[in-house]
């Protein structure tokens, strides 16, 4: 008798697990086709980590790691081809289609091709947009039309803040600066589109988490997500930390939200969910608003 009730829970741990997570929303997943898989990122991960072997792998690893950590909403941005590949084969209703953009024109895109994308519903969510990597803010000109075609359709935008991957400037993304990556660049966005949807990604990643943190005082509608930080490096993981102590303490945790960007190492959604469970500061109720809860409010998703 004993020895049955001994192997029962080794095969219910899978079920007893999935139910033991509550409902995650991942506001930052990265899609890819062949064309640019694995051509902004390093071989391997600051662990040691190989990325998936090509886009569909990648693709299927990341969808497992849905099913496994109970994420029922996705926010998945990539090249446009790559986004639709994924709805295509979505048969649980999980993704929100994003579209990942560093300058104004990437894609042969323009202000009426993009207004065109939103109304047939093909951009829900204008990021993850990253100008950092272009040389330019959200804040320049250039990106001004695409904004107010977001305010206008109700469409959230999100903002890529922070640095960038280390030894990028050397290769795929020269115009990057590190100054770019300021969450203050973004604030005449604020002023001028009052009534757009919008958050910070990375939440001014190491650079500047309290610029992220003042922001969101000084502008009560900006979210944030926590993203790589989560997972990508021992360091990362201790700025974020500090940050969400920190948010906690201010009172704006109810505006922080779950995310992974995984890129190219699916791996990272169960890191960055384990890391997030792992902080003794935050209660229950802090991790259920975080992984759903406060994005479930900035989505506008019922239930
Ligand atoms: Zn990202």
């Amino acid at each position: 008798m004993k020895v049955s009730i001994l192997f029962i829970p080794i095969f219910l741990v899978p079920c007893l697990f999935a139910q033991s997570q509550v409902k995650i929303i991942d506001m930052h997943v990265h899609s890819y086709t062949d064309s640019d898989f694995g051509e902004r990122e390093p071989a391997s991960d600051y662990y040691g980590n190989k990325g998936s072997k090509n886009a569909e792998i990648h693709r299927q690893e990341t969808v497992a790691a849905f099913k496994k950590w109970n994420i029922v909403k996705a926010m998945v941005s990539g090249n446009p081809q790559s986004v639709e590949n994924w709805v295509t084969k979505d048969s649980n209703q999980r993704i929100i289609r994003g579209i990942l953009m560093f300058a104004p024109s990437d894609y042969g895109i323009d202000s009426v091709k993009f207004e065109q994308l939103v109304k047939d519903k093909k951009i829900e969510v204008f990021g993850e947009i990253a100008p950092y990597y272009s040389g330019t803010t959200l804040s320049d000109s250039a990106w001004q039309p695409y904004l107010r075609i977001c305010e206008k359709y109700d469409i959230p935008v999100a903002v890529h803040t922070g640095g960038g991957d280390p030894g990028g400037t050397y290769s795929w993304s020269p115009k990057a600066r590190l100054r770019l990556g300021d969450p203050y660049l973004i604030e005449d966005v604020l002023v001028k589109y009052p009534k757009l949807r919008i958050y910070l990604m990375h939440a001014g990643g190491e650079d500047w988490p309290e610029h992220a943190i003042r922001l969101m005082a000084y502008y009560p509608q900006l979210y944030t997500d926590l993203a790589v930080m989560l997972w990508v490096e021992p360091n990362t993981q201790r700025y974020i930390k500090e940050f969400l102590r920190n948010a906690k303490e201010a009172g704006y945790l109810d505006r922080v939200m779950f995310g992974s960007d995984q890129m190219v190492w699916p791996y990272a959604i169960e890191k960055s969910v384990r890391f997030l469970n792992s902080l003794t500061f935050l209660t229950k109720k802090d991790k259920e608003d975080i992984f759903y809860n406060n994005a479930a409010k900035f989505l506008r998703i019922k239930n």
